[in-house]
């Protein structure tokens, strides 16, 4: 295994009619670039979005494509970097008293280590606990009773990802997949910090009072709609022939008119789901202020579909569920394996002919293994085992 190297291209010879892979130049983490030869085949496993960069950068895509960046076609296929799917969720936050955990519980959760300045009360240093006081020392002692728990049993709020429960189910809008809709709810409403960074929604914009909404001991639950099956399709395409530079990545969300409805549809679900919380319940949503002025919507109202429409369209974010971009049928045949070169073949989530109705890792994961099974009978050898 070499680290920190960028394969560049895959070496192909003709064969035939067709082509054959032969090996692949990479560029090292000191800028070396080597060749290296492959006995038996080449398997691509760059993920969704490097895996048709390297095949576009080998020539393999739509010739009129390649040609605008300068890199020779040796293979025309319209469908390399085409196709593209992800998932995109919209988070919809909640005050929930009494029913939300706070981000004190869950750094308490975490050990004492997640309690030290600058951001917590314990100092940034272990050394300087002696001569705590005893309300600090006491947060300690139960901090580190309970990552011990988690530690020893694998029990309490550390073991948990706080995305704590999900529902999958159909929105019955027309779609042949026997589910086309996914909600996911967070127990609390995390920190500015991922709102801004993994959300890449700006808290100030987001929430009438982000110090409130997302203070520390803030009782705030966010729940995330989240459509499985959209139509829409994106695109990665080369913007030179150099692989340094990173490919475009149009993501093309929302562009078919099913995926809006289906949209609104799942967040209207998860209002549902909010308004039968049982006991004192949860909400009112949170509706960012410059939408509820341009919509006219009051706290508390039920919003409209234009306003959900308008939510998603400013505040949805991926899911980072990117496949498709050398899909099964299109790129790879059954057998994942490159159409129209021998020896190459494709494992990763760029195979999947469109996205999975879940999360993309578990099954990334099983075309993995299945790869490992294809290869391994094309070569006649034996795996120690089989996924069955
Ligand atoms: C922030 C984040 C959170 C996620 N959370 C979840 C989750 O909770 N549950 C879930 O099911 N899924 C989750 N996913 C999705 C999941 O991680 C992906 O679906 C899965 O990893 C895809 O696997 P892959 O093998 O196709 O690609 P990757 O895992 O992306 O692997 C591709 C690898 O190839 C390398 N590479 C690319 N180009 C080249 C090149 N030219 N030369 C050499 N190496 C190259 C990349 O650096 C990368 O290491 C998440 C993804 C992200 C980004």
């Amino acid at each position: 295994v070499i680290t920190h190297a960028q394969v560049e291209q895959v070496l192909m010879e003709p064969d035939g009619a067709g082509l054959r892979a032969t090996g692949v130049r990479y560029r090292d983490a000191d800028g070396r670039t080597t060749t290296i030869h492959a006995d038996r085949e080449v398997v691509v496993s760059a993920g969704a979005i490097g895996s048709p960069q390297l095949l576009l950068l080998s020539g393999i895509g739509p010739s009129e494509e390649l040609a605008s960046v300068g890199v020779e076609c040796a293979l025309d296929n319209p469908h390399v970097g085409k196709h593209l799917k992800d998932h995109l969720h919209v988070p919809l936050a909640f005050p929930a008293p009494g029913v939300a955990l706070t981000m004190t519980e869950i750094a308490i959760s975490l050990g004492p280590d997640a309690l030290r300045a600058p951001a917590g009360p314990l100092p940034a240093d272990p050394a300087d606990d002696d001569g705590l006081p005893p309300e600090l020392l006491a947060l300690k002692a139960e901090a580190e009773r309970r990552v011990t728990e988690w530690a020893t049993t694998g029990q309490g709020l550390a073991s948990s990802s706080f995305y704590d429960a999900v529902a999958f189910f159909s929105t019955g809008l027309g779609d042949p997949h026997t589910h086309d809709a996914q909600i996911g709810l967070l127990a609390c409403g995390y920190t500015p910090d991922i709102w801004k960074h993994l959300f890449r929604v700006d808290p100030d914009a987001y929430f009438d009072d982000p110090d409130v909404a997302l203070s520390a001991d803030a009782e705030t639950v966010v729940v995330l709609p989240n459509p499985v099956q959209p139509h829409s399709e994106g695109e990665v395409r080369l913007v030179s022939n150099d692989a340094a530079d990173a490919p475009r990545i149009d993501l093309n969300y929302l562009a078919d008119p099913h995926d809006v409805t289906v949209m609104v549809a799942v967040m209207r679900r998860a209002l549902e789901i909010v308004d039968h919380w049982p006991g004192a319940g949860i909400g009112p949503l949170m509706v960012p202020p410059t939408l509820a002025e341009a919509h006219g919507h009051t706290a508390g109202d039920a919003p409209s579909d234009a306003l959900l429409e308008d939510l998603a369209r400013h505040y949805a974010l991926t899911v980072y569920h990117e496949t498709s971009t050398c899909r099964m049928g299109s790129v790879v045949d059954a057998e994942l394996r490159v159409i129209g070169v021998a020896r190459l073949r494709v494992a990763d989530a760029s195979v999947m002919p469109t996205v999975v109705s879940g999360n993309t890792n578990a099954a990334t994961i099983m075309i993995g293994e299945r790869a490992a099974e294809l290869i391994a009978a094309d070569h006649r050898m034996t795996l120690a085992t089989t996924v069955g």
